[in-house]
């Protein structure tokens, strides 16, 4: 396949490519400069299929901020997820999509009043709390809402933790709570949490689940009939990673705690399904080349400086705000390239804009690529254009065992159809006779004219 403009996203589906194949041809085509994304569709599809296998009760909402692209949230929709929105234009952009209010979770237990006015306009009645003003205002301006009280239960490790802004106490807050909440004639329905975002303790699922079942067992004696569970997010996405340790713990948790099927299992990933979806490709613009002393020896050593075309201010902004560590990966390597301790700077001004501190690389020259994998959440919508470098374009890659795997998937062969198999549009979609957890919009996959 030829490429030959790329003032547009390239779409591709070819069962002979992939994502990195593509990346190639891209930047091979010699009018790229700019830094660039392919976002893989096809892997989002496999992370819903391994979430809903891993964990059959949990029904997943995806966590919109981590990556709000319309792309994603087209193919989770597609799929029947449904959706965790933080603020009013989370929820537009969803609601745009033809998605069913019903499937939207308002979580973000401090909200402005005008989104909460704007979730009333909408239909979107599902929202958390963690404090009294936040049900004093819903007593004013959304009585009808359905309350989720989010209680707090840390991780011990955790790449981003949220406790410190987050949840009541289970113990010392939810009970006064819940009895404020019954005083004001506000409905609540169930429980949420989330226990840190990149959780590297399986175990706490356990410990939280324990403690909304106290609360589930609380809110019963107020007359509250709870029927909500929501478990939150923090499940890593990154390559190479699992969640067969968290959902065991889980599953196991939500029989030992939560037996009665009427209790709704939900959760709000957001890593977990768009991370390793996401590869960044970087140009390398400037090269300097330094001495640093050895700490041992003392002796001068050569170090190369690499300065690419996106940084911390851009999708790089992920290092300081969600602890990411990016591991830089030539896209060619010179045969006989010799090796050298480098460092990768972002293209401002600032001294701030380092992407790697340390890394050992082969020598590369001007106009090399750099590659980093995993970099599809909490990259994206948190990026900025300053100093004038733009924010790296998406180009998506769709293969086509995305489709095999949708109907691997739901496995009601006569629910399934395909609309115009074109060679400029792979539209495919599958009937909703009821529920929503079948998918109930038509994906649009364009391909490009390779
Ligand atoms: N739900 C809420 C309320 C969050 O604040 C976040 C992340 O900050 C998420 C879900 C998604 O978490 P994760 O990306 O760790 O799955």
């Amino acid at each position: 396949m030829k490429i030959t403009k790329l003032d547009e996203r390239v779409h591709v589906l070819d069962s002979n490519t992939d994502a990195l194949s593509i990346l190639q041809d891209i930047v091979e085509s010699g009018v790229q400069e700019e830094a660039f994304y392919i976002c893989d569709v096809g892997d989002i599809v496999r992370k819903h299929k391994i979430f809903k296998a891993a964990m059959p009760r949990v029904e997943p909402h995806y966590a919109v901020k981590c990556n709000d692209s319309h792309t994603v949230l087209e193919t989770l929709a597609a799929l029947g997820t449904g959706f965790d929105c933080a603020s009013k234009t989370e929820i537009n952009k969803v609601l745009t999509l033809g998605v069913n209010p019903s499937r939207i979770i308002f979580a973000n237990p401090a909200k402005p009043m005008s989104h909460i006015r704007h979730a009333a306009a909408t239909g979107v009645r599902l929202m958390t709390f963690d404090n009294e003003s936040e049900l004093f205002k819903i007593k004013d301006i959304f009585p009808d809402a359905k309350m989720v009280i989010r209680i707090r239960c840390d991780a011990t490790i955790a790449q981003c933790q949220l406790g410190m802004k987050f949840g009541c106490d289970p113990v010392s807050e939810a009970p006064q709570l819940l009895d404020l909440a019954r005083s004001l004639g506000i409905d609540v329905v169930g429980v949420s949490f989330h226990v840190g975002s990149g959780c590297g303790e399986p175990a706490v699922f356990r410990r939280a689940i324990a403690a909304s079942r106290d609360i589930f067992d609380y809110a019963e004696t107020l007359g509250f009939n709870f029927n909500l569970l929501d478990l939150g997010g923090g499940y890593p996405g990154g390559t190479g990673s699992s969640i067969d340790k968290i959902a065991d713990i889980i599953n196991r948790a939500l029989e030992d705690y939560f037996p009665d099927p009427a209790v709704n299992v939900i959760a709000e990933p957001g890593r977990f399904y768009v991370a390793s979806a996401y590869t960044l490709a970087c140009n390398i613009h400037s090269i300097r080349t330094v001495n640093v002393s050895d700490p041992v020896t003392g002796n001068p050593n050569k170090h190369i400086m690499y300065y690419i075309n996106d940084g911390v201010y851009g999708s790089f902004n992920c290092l300081l705000y969600d602890h990411q560590h990016v591991v830089p990966i030539p896209l060619k390597i010179n045969a006989g390239a010799k090796y050298y301790r480098s460092s990768v700077w972002g293209p401002t001004c600032d001294g701030l804009d380092q992407v790697v501190e340390n890394h050992m690389l082969p020598e590369m020259k001007i106009g090399d690529w750099l590659i980093f994998e995993d970099m599809g959440a909490y990259t994206l919508p948190v990026a900025s254009p300053f100093n004038g470098f733009p924010i790296p374009k998406v180009h998506v890659v769709a293969d086509q065992n995305i489709w095999m795997l949708l109907k691997d998937m739901f496995p009601l062969s006569e629910n399934h159809f395909v609309i115009g198999n074109t060679k400029a549009n792979l539209r495919v979609g599958l009937d909703t006779p009821d529920g929503w957890t079948m998918p109930s919009l038509p994906i649009t996959i364009p391909i490009c004219n390779g």
